[in-house]
């Protein structure tokens, strides 16, 4: 199948929702609300997305191993019928950003918008592992 005009996947993003977009640009908001036992040496892990409401259930095995997660998206999410790259949502996402003034002129000035301090950036980046 070819692929469909820009302006057709420009047309629907420049409608989809913000969370959903939000979420498909980056990354999900997970957070795990518990794992419960599939069948023996099969554990299940449930995580919400707290930004657009999708659910994700991964399978892990008793030796670590992960198998295929199963996802459960809201109504809305999924975009049928088009094709519409990263690459789409990116841009969008940018456009979006610059529209509401929130493409900043440097790091500092992003920070000081989102009222996070070089040092607290650091303090966290460091304790990640
Ligand atoms: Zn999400």
């Amino acid at each position: 199948m070819a692929k469909q005009p820009i302006s057709d996947v420009e047309t629907v993003l420049h409608q989809y929702d913000d969370r959903f977009l939000e979420c498909r640009s980056g990354q999900h908001d997970w957070t795990r609300l518990g794992m419960f036992q599939m069948q023996e040496g099969l554990i299940a892990v449930r995580e919400h997305c707290r930004r657009c409401g999708g659910q994700v259930t991964k399978y892990w095995g008793s030796d670590g191993a992960r198998y295929a997660s199963r996802y459960m998206m809201p109504d809305g999410y999924s975009i049928r019928g088009l094709f519409v790259s990263k690459a789409d949502l990116r841009m969008e996402t940018m456009k979006r950003y610059s529209a509401a003034g929130a493409i900043f002129g440097s790091e500092d000035e992003m920070l000081k918008a989102a009222q996070v301090t070089r040092s607290a950036q650091v303090t966290r980046r460091g304790n990640r592992r």
